[in-house]
């Protein structure tokens, strides 16, 4: 039984770092929060309660951690401070020796997020830290947190699948969030439902292993998606990012005919040498990647693609990286998201005995993110002049407005006391030059 007065008219302040999927689920505890009483500080306030997301996909990325939960403290002097995500369940006990930090909760327990703040909440005496955690080994990571949110955004994320069974060998993911798990294409529809009944016009479904949905229940994506298309209210969905060897042929044929799967995909290749998959233990080869790309651009030519590749992982000699460089230069795709290779305790990739130096990883980033805006400012020039649809999203007042078009183009409108009227409209645009960055195409009403 929880005592909802200890929440009433207390305010919270959220932080995330990493993944999309880490997003949605703290705009989930917002919204946990606020049917407790609890609302969200502005800028400026001092909130009660600081939830702080974490993510540990690589040593930058735990050191942000800390930095923000420093951060946190220090701003709202005398509030709870609960932190959760990948860096707590890994490194649970460091975390909790936190200055400051009162509970930390890993991948099993941050479902029961308001169960246990409100039982260690009682626990807390003149302001000293509980430094408490509370976490389960990998193994017993069971508990599927639902999660289908737009927190400050247009865009809903909704959560359809957690964990991997994968186990590519230079990543900790499996580790911080367990083995793969979904709920039912049932309960998901009925969010998405949900979702569409408050306004929602787009879903991004999000995972972190999408294409295995179905371990747990049974089921197949290709049936979820085909599912969620039914529902008429919603009229974009994006699949965030989907392991190439899951991305059946069948899904592309599908997405191609559909009410409102857009033609936008993000496909993690990591490495273009396929002496280099095998290291990584992934389990597809260049030619797989390859077959999946141009099915791709056959049946939908204008289909955006984005496409993440690792640089400088161990066992990446110079020549390996060039197979790399020319196999993506030679694919029709759109976009690069370049990470550079960091070392992660307790993975296997650390058997692997040649190491790449830091200045190279630099070259190597620099060399495909050239390669990536080329391919980028192409695409995008190949629509300037035509008509599109956009979805605009919320933008600060004074601002410049964004959305996106069907195949994620980023199309910009002026400042305009005008625009607020905007948000979450779909508006047809002819889509005119670059703006002053090149980051968006200007839309012409
Ligand atoms: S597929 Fe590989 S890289 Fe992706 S989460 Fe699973 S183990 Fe990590």
């Amino acid at each position: 039984m929880i005592d909802t007065s200890a929440f009433q008219g207390k305010k919270a302040a959220f932080f995330t770092l990493g993944c999309k999927l880490n997003f949605s689920e703290t705009s989930t505890f917002g919204r946990l929060l606020s049917e407790m009483g609890v609302s969200t500080a502005g800028e400026g306030e001092v909130a009660d309660i600081c939830i702080i997301n974490t993510c540990s996909v690589t040593e930058v990325a735990d050191h942000k951690c800390r930095q923000a939960i420093h951060r946190m403290v220090r701003n709202h002097p005398g509030a709870f401070v609960v932190v959760t995500g990948c860096y707590a369940q890994l490194k649970p006990e460091t975390v909790s020796q936190i200055e400051g930090v009162d509970l930390v909760l890993g991948a099993n327990e941050k479902a029961n997020l308001i169960q246990f703040l409100s039982e260690a909440w009682g626990g807390v005496k003149n302001g000293e830290a509980l430094h408490r955690y509370h976490t389960q080994k990998t193994k017993d990571i069971k508990t599927f947190a639902p999660s289908c949110s737009r927190g400050n955004r247009t865009r809903y994320f909704l959560k359809v699948q957690d964990g991997c069974n994968y186990f590519c060998t230079y990543c900790t993911i499996p580790y911080a969030r367990g083995f793969s798990r979904n709920p039912s294409i049932a309960s998901l529809v009925e969010q998405a439902e949900q979702a569409a009944a408050e306004g929602g016009k787009e879903i991004v479904l999000t995972g972190v292993n999408i294409g295995d949905f179905g371990e747990t229940t049974n089921e197949r994506f290709v049936d979820l998606v085909k599912a969620l298309d039914k529902i008429e209210g919603i009229k974009r969905y994006r699949i965030s990012s989907i392991e190439p060897d899951l991305l059946d042929d069948e899904l592309i044929e599908y997405c191609a005919q559909s009410r409102a799967f857009m033609p936008h995909f993000h496909i993690p290749l990591q490495s273009g040498s396929d002496e280099v998959l095998r290291l990584m233990h992934r389990r597809y080869d260049t030619a797989l990647f390859a077959h999946k790309i141009n099915l791709i651009k056959k049946v939908m030519p204008d289909a955006f693609i984005g496409v993440d590749v690792m640089v400088g992982t161990r066992g990446e000699k110079p020549e390996l990286f060039e197979e790399t460089y020319n196999f993506l230069q030679s694919l029709d795709v759109t976009q690069l998201h370049v990470f550079p290779y960091s070392e992660r305790p307790g993975t296997m990739a650390l058997k692997i005995p040649y190491v790449v130096s830091d200045g190279d990883k630099k070259l190597r980033s620099k060399r495909l993110l050239d390669m990536s805006d080329n391919k980028t400012h192409a695409f995008y020039e190949r629509f300037i002049g035509y008509e599109a649809e956009v979805l605009f999203e919320k933008a600060a007042r004074g601002r410049a407005m964004h959305g996106f078009t069907k195949n994620y183009i980023r199309v910009e409108l002026p400042p305009s006391p005008d625009n607020d009227r905007l948000d979450n409209q779909l508006v047809k645009v002819k889509l005119g030059d670059f703006n002053h960055d090149k980051t968006a195409l200007k839309a012409l009403l």
